[in-house]
């Protein structure tokens, strides 16, 4: 009974947090024990799901997955995190490690953490990969997934520099668990630029077989079109056209950032450089964050979304088969004004593809079914069906959200290409 009564409560304020600020509940959040209510809040098992879920729910689910060639589903944006220095070289950030070097970031951190179900840090990285697996097995249909490694922050001097890094996933711990993982995943590496080793490196997983690349500009510090790093760049630029590999580039504003100097390398425009060697990109989540800034005036005029830059782009002839867009975190709370927009634009949905930047959807305030419905994307009876399988699986939850909202206007919604393979980008 008492177990009940905690059960309860607990559910009241999880309830709650869907209906405050998100700093609120992220300061608020943050304090109450571990995080858990911002951050998981996971109630049930993701093995359970099949034999618990409600008709309504079920039905739901199975609506997803319907007209998709499961065979090919896709995940093009799935991150590994660790902080496991010692075993696999996996990093984060001693500032968001302690409530002493900034309570906002120690809060976000925390909240990650119980959004990864990571209860020991001695044991993070396994605990990640297996809270991880755990989804993915128990998805009906799942697919593939692609994971990120993610390089330092690195100076125009090649120099990694630690305190300007967020986190960092090195190459070979994302190799190694696709190696031992085939079926379930695809590499995504990452390499910066700047590094003075960066095209050997980059050769070298070339050759390997290795198809896509990941950079988040503004967090590693990558000015995609710099004038001073031009032969670099181009070098680099070179070696991914000569080998068919695709750049999936952070665009738009990014809140990980350490350092707000870089925030405007996450403008779309600075792709072209990339684009006009004949490399395919992928802007991950659209650009849906952020507006070009003052800064870049002499590029476009202050003010202007990046989203709407980055639409425009896909629409331009001489791109049609170099870039794309995910949709990655489209469907969080800061982002979802965007999605009748992206929507509407049917002329770029053949260069759409998903991602579920996960565990970003595991973070339960970022991912809003509240206001998702009260904007019209999601009826209140699809509202209960999701938030019932994100108690089971947010990963779940993620995809079953993409392929039920609609526009709120005209009922248009993402077609079945966007989830899977996309011909152009093969994973294999
Ligand atoms: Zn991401």
């Amino acid at each position: 009974m008492l177990a009940y009564k905690v059960d309860q409560s607990l559910r009241r304020i999880y309830q709650a947090s869907r209906d405050c600020s998100f700093v609120i509940v992220l300061i608020a959040g943050g304090l109450w024990s571990g995080c858990d209510l911002v951050g998981g809040a996971f109630n049930y098992k993701p093995k359970d799901l099949q034999e618990n879920l409600s008709a309504e729910a079920r039905a739901l689910m199975e609506q997803a997955f319907k007209g998709i060639d499961t065979s090919v589903r896709r995940d093009y944006h799935t991150h590994i995190l660790g902080m496991n220095t010692d075993l696999n070289g996996t990093f984060v950030n001693e500032g968001w490690q302690s409530p002493w070097s900034g309570l906002l970031h120690y809060i976000q951190f925390e909240v990650y953490k119980s959004s990864a179900a990571i209860t020991d840090v001695e044991q993070a990285d396994a605990q990640y990969l297996a809270r991880l697996k755990d989804l993915i097995q128990h998805m009906p249909h799942a697919g593939k997934f692609g994971i990120m490694a993610f390089d330092y922050f690195h100076n125009e001097q090649g120099q990694p520099d630690l305190l300007l890094t967020t986190f960092h996933v090195p190459n070979d711990y994302v190799m190694k668990i696709v190696q031992e993982n085939p079926d379930v995943f695809f590499p995504i590496i990452s390499i910066h630029p700047y590094r003075t080793d960066a095209t050997t490196v980059l050769k070298q997983y070339a050759e390997q077989g290795v198809r896509f690349v990941k950079w988040l500009p503004n967090a590693m510090g990558i000015h995609p079109a710099s004038e001073t790093m031009k032969d670099k760049l181009e070098a680099y630029y070179e070696i991914m056209h000569e080998y068919d590999m695709v750049l999936i580039s952070h665009t738009g504003d990014e809140k990980a950032t350490e350092a707000e100097e870089f925030q405007n390398l996450g403008n779309p425009l600075f792709l072209r450089k990339a684009l006009d060697r004949g490399v395919k990109v992928v802007m991950a989540h659209l650009a849906s964050l952020g507006e070009c800034t003052e800064e870049d005036a002499s590029i476009c005029p202050p003010g202007t979304p990046y989203i709407d830059v980055a639409i425009h782009m896909l629409k331009e002839p001489q791109y049609q088969q170099l870039l794309f867009a995910d949709i990655s975190a489209l469907t969080q709370d800061n982002r979802k004004d965007n999605l009748n927009k992206v929507l509407a634009n049917t002329a770029i949905h053949s260069q759409l593809i998903n991602g579920s930047d996960y565990p970003l959807p595991a973070v339960n305030i970022v991912i809003q079914t509240r206001t998702l419905e009260s904007s019209g994307y999601i009826t209140a009876q699809e509202r209960t069906a999701l938030n019932e399988i994100y108690d089971y699986n947010p990963l779940l939850f993620d995809f079953v959200l993409k392929r039920t909202l609609r526009h709120t206007e005209t009922g248009m919604k993402f077609p079945h290409s966007v989830f899977v393979e996309h011909s152009l980008l093969p994973t294999d």
